[in-house]
């Protein structure tokens, strides 16, 4: 199987299409073979595409904001338009099923069309002194050139949930997304050319050696704006290099949710709810529930029906038809999740279904329950990313939110109570930028997406997207 006819395979710079001295090979999971090999950007390539977004500055903030609008529009209709083309370039790269990459390319459009929308809602105000005296006028510009760096396990949708405000802002961008999934980026970036981008407006470089490669950018003293979507790790590496120049930062990293259970909960609704938290992306996503706790009154019948839920899924390749989970991303991301596994089973978790990997797909894992959890083994402390679901039963409500906001993470928690009040109690204690209650998927282009504590700084999607990408002008007038 190979990539859709035209797939672009070369970095953007400055309105072209370039190639470079080398290549990276990229792996297709489900078969652990070569799918097809990309550009490999060097710093000095990196470092023009700055240049690039530099020089197109001015033009691209000074163009009406309904102009740039009417792109990001038009992004929209060609991304719908060409839905499945883009939904096969993902699984073939990245390994999530046919359905979940259809999905992910609806959510990434439906970012070029709130932000379309946002465009032109950039407001400012005028306020009095208190003096009386004079009048203070707040406006709001572009931040400049934007470096924006994404992980592979949603490609289209976190290249489009900062490239969208962005261009919307009436900023230029260098994108550089992870080099294992770089095909959908650079086919974005080439609808985004045929909606009208102008040269220079949207560069994207993909390179093999991301550290060296961002570090120049952020040092090159043109880039005003980072946006990062990755691991805590490298987005605390990356917090301290843009200390140097004082670049603006928001950083979406990575997740650890809770998936409370109370016993009064409607436990078909919260099998649902957990099968959507756990197994979008086949797990792979920092919303991802990571430790379920359930009381102890709901215990067997959550179990039962979560594992029959599980144990259905078909694993398989993504593209094929009926498969229901693709495999990991990687043969790394393999290992990871089975020691995890393996470890939590040697400190006394029961496995209740899944718990093998598998060489067909070739970087698979199966659908996992583990009962028996204890509530301080290390797997509740790691963010899985895989098809795994770590069960622990709890009695006591006071203790459950001082469990559940016991990790370094704070992104999401899910809560599923029957109860109204109790539910929007728990949640307002919940360390966590965002709560689903009584739902498991909270991602929307009109929410603020982000987290708390070391998931992140600042919030994508919604005007407060927007937001991230301009910086207030304050002018003192006096002309009494
Ligand atoms: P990662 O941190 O390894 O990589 C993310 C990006 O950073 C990639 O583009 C990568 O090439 C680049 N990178 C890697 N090392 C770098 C370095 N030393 N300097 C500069 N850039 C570097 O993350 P990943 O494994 O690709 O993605 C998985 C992580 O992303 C998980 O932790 C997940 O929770 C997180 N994530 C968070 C959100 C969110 O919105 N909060 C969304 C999706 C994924």
């Amino acid at each position: 199987m190979s990539l859709p006819d035209g797939t672009k395979r070369e970095n953007l710079i400055a309105g072209k299409w370039e190639k470079s001295g080398s290549t990276i090979d990229v792996l297709n999971p489900a078969t652990g073979k070569v799918l097809a090999s990309v550009a490999n950007a060097l710093v000095g390539d990196c470092l023009r595409a700055v240049d690039a977004a530099h020089d197109a500055f001015d033009s691209w903030r000074n163009t009406a904001p309904r102009a740039r609008a009417e792109v990001l529009r038009k992004a929209f209709e060609l991304m719908i338009a060409e839905q499945e083309r883009l939904a096969r370039i993902i699984t073939m790269e990245m390994g999530k099923v046919i359905t979940d990459a259809r999905a992910e390319v609806a959510y990434a459009a439906e970012f070029f069309r709130w932000f379309s929308e946002e465009a032109v809602r950039i407001e400012g105000d005028y306020r009095r002194a208190p003096s009386g005296a004079n009048w203070l006028m707040v406006s709001r510009q572009p931040v400049g050139v934007a470096l924006l760096a994404t992980p592979w396990n949603f490609p289209a949708a976190m290249a489009t949930r900062k490239i969208g405000p962005a261009l919307a802002a009436g900023c230029t961008v260098v994108l550089k997304p992870a080099h294992e999934t770089p095909f959908t980026a650079l086919a974005i970036a080439e609808i985004l050319e045929r909606a009208g981008v102008p040269s220079g407006v949207v560069n994207v470089v993909v390179t093999d050696q991301p550290g060296a490669a961002v570090e120049a950018m952020l040092d090159s003293g043109k880039v005003r704006k980072l946006s990062f979507t990755g691991s805590t790790r490298v987005g605390s590496l990356l917090l301290a290099q843009a200390a140097k120049r004082v670049i603006n930062c928001s950083m979406e990293l990575g997740g650890n949710a809770p998936f409370i259970v109370f016993e009064d909960a409607d436990i078909d609704a919260a099998v649902d709810g957990a099968m959507l938290a756990k197994m979008r992306n086949g797990g792979a996503a920092c919303t991802a529930a990571n430790r379920f706790y359930v009381h102890s009154n709901v215990l067997d019948s959550f179990t039962e029906k979560f594992v029959a839920r599980m144990s259905a899924l078909k694993l398989g390749d993504g593209l094929a038809e009926g498969v229901t989970l693709g495999p990991l991303m990687s043969r790394a991301q393999q290992e990871r999740v089975a020691n995890l596994v393996d470890g939590a089973v040697a400190r006394g978790a029961k496995v209740l279904c899944g718990g093998k990997a598998t060489n067909d797909p070739a970087f698979g894992y199966q659908a996992t329950v583990l009962a028996d959890v204890s509530k301080r083994d290390p797997i509740t402390d790691e963010e899985i990313f895989g098809p795994v679901a770590p069960i622990i039963s709890f009695d006591d409500h006071d203790d459950i939110v001082a469990e559940a906001n016991r990790v370094e993470h704070g992104l999401v928690s899910y809560v599923y109570s029957g109860n109204a009040a109790r539910a929007l109690r728990v949640a307002e204690q919940l360390e966590s930028g965002m709560v689903g209650f009584n739902r498991g998927l909270v991602s929307d282009p009109a929410a603020p997406f982000g987290g708390v504590k070391a998931s992140g700084l600042g919030r994508e999607g919604a005007h407060e997207g927007l937001l991230a990408f301009l910086e207030l002008k304050y002018v003192a007038g006096n002309w009494a």
